[in-house]
């Protein structure tokens, strides 16, 4: 191991933050700092047809919004920067010149139509996917098959070139993979790579490894979807004559009906894909966070719960897993009622006012919006839901809940009404929800029926719904005028 580690999370600003890029942001900086290293953010624009506006800043602010701090990268000064690629696109040609150099890597004139001609030739003669390598290179325009003046003239007349990797023939590329151990690929199966484009632009795989060896990078920690890049990664280190950063594939992030979680099946499973809609949709960001350090790690006991600083205290390579990981949003949601709940009353108070639309959420008292939270947070597994929960302590029920209604019995009225005049004459500060429990036993004791048949109506007058938080100190904390209100009303329009 390098003295000092440092890991980079490097993404392709292709589109927003995706969770299960987040997920390697994540594993990344849990590593950095369970070992007092350096987390670096690296944005890997060099394909500029792919690039999307804001897609950098939305990844920034969505690790912000996590919890998780860059210690390098974009607009965070570093020795190590610029920490875009895009401005960083001299240094590649220089390296890929290196690499020409040192007989690793060769220029290749071949036209589109040209490329496109091979192609069709070798599948013409059954071979199904043709390849630029060891072989077919033979037989192309290239700086290994055309004389050295035709090419030097190629060069100073301005044609059109890319720059590739000499993959040998037969060789055998073999890496240890901190979490799949013992990895080989034949180097048979691969294309000599484009590593520099006609456009001057070098590809992932030559920036990443000029990058990852020029910043000083002590660990690769990736997603295994670039399991397969990393031979050709070793085989540049190698041409380079450098040392590689030690590698680890994290497992892949499965969809509950099987396959990669994508897109479009996490849509079709009300899976929320990017981090920013976490946020929009109101979840806790280290629920989330929990949630997601365990999808492919765990710490080894039965302990669950743990906050970003724990996480970092106990994240291991060595206990992240190789099989893909299944999304569970019912455990995501879990987590999610945990950390609300944890939050004090009257935090949660002003953030439910920041989100609301309901003026007269926004203007009531903060102490009596703490209160009705405490109330119904344990009913609740996100922060906006406490909304609609919490309502029928604002407003008056305008519309009472249709299927609460069948509840509404022959005898209901009666009870209601009775209960009603029991209440009553309770003085407004003695209102309070042992007393007016101990009132309803006594009217459905006189009259030999069961706490239900009270109960239900009751709470359809009060909230208008036919379930919410204890309904005794549901009442108590409207008070003793609206409550007699509310009665009224109900029996009025429903009895
Ligand atoms: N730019 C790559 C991505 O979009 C980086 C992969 C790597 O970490 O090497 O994920």
């Amino acid at each position: 191991m390098k003295n000092t580690v440092r890991v980079r999370f490097a993404p392709s600003p292709t589109g927003y933050l995706h969770i299960g890029g987040l997920r390697t942001a994540l594993y990344n900086y849990l590593f950095a700092r369970h070992h007092n290293g350096k987390f670096i953010l690296r944005i890997e624009d060099t394909d500029q047809s792919r690039y999307v506006e804001n897609a950098e800043q939305d990844i920034i602010e969505s690790l912000e919004w996590s919890g998780i701090k860059i210690d390098e990268g974009p607009g965070i000064p570093g020795d190590f920067g610029p920490y875009r690629q895009s401005e960083r696109k001299d240094i590649y040609s220089k390296y890929a010149e290196i690499l020409i150099k040192n007989g690793a890597a060769y220029y290749a004139f071949d036209t589109t139509e040209e490329l496109d001609l091979m192609r069709e030739r070798l599948q013409k003669s059954g071979n199904p996917s043709p390849k630029y390598d060891s072989i077919t290179r033979q037989s192309m325009k290239n700086s290994l098959t055309l004389p050295n003046d035709e090419v030097q003239k190629l060069l100073e007349s301005g044609a059109e070139y890319v720059i590739r990797l000499k993959v040998p023939r037969r060789e055998t590329i073999r890496f240890e993979d901190l979490i799949r151990g013992h990895v080989s690929f034949e180097s048979k199966g691969l294309d000599d790579q484009v590593l520099l484009k006609s456009d001057g632009m070098p590809t992932y795989h030559l920036a990443n490894v000029v990058d990852d060896h020029l910043m000083n990078i002590s660990h690769v920690i990736r997603g295994e979807e670039w399991l397969s890049s990393t031979p050709k990664h070793i085989m540049l280190y190698q041409a380079f004559g450098w040392d590689a950063p030690q590698m680890a594939h994290l497992p892949l992030i499965m969809s509950p009906s099987g396959g990669k979680l994508s897109k479009r099946n996490a849509e079709s499973e009300g899976i929320p894909i990017n981090t920013k809609d976490y946020n929009k949709l109101h979840y806790e960001p280290e629920a989330l966070i929990n949630f997601l350090a365990y999808l492919g790690w765990s710490p080894g006991d039965d302990s669950e719960i743990h906050s970003l600083d724990e996480l970092c205290r106990l994240f291991t390579l060595d206990r992240v897993s190789k099989g893909g990981a299944v999304f569970n949003h019912k455990k995501l949601l879990w987590y999610n009622e945990h950390y609300l709940r944890e939050q004090p009353n009257l935090r949660l108070a002003a953030r439910v006012k920041a989100i609301t639309s309901k003026e007269i959420i926004k203007q009531s008292d903060d102490e009596f919006l703490a209160g009705v939270i405490g109330l119904v947070k344990d009913r609740v597994s996100k922060l906006d839901e406490i909304i609609d929960m919490a309502s029928f302590f604002f407003e008056d029920p305008e519309i009472y809940d249709e299927s609460a209604l069948k509840k509404w019995k022959e005898d209901s009225t009666v009870l209601v009404s009775e209960y009603r005049e029991r209440i009553q004459p309770i003085p407004e500060e003695k209102f309070e929800a042992v007393t007016l429990k101990k009132l309803l036993e006594e009217v459905i004791g006189e009259h030999g029926v069961g706490f239900g048949k009270l109960m239900m109506p009751l709470r359809i007058a009060v909230t208008g719904q036919g379930f919410g938080p204890d309904l005794f100190t549901s009442m108590e904390l409207l008070g003793k005028t609206t409550v007699l209100r509310r009665i009224d009303t109900a029996i009025e329009k429903i009895g």
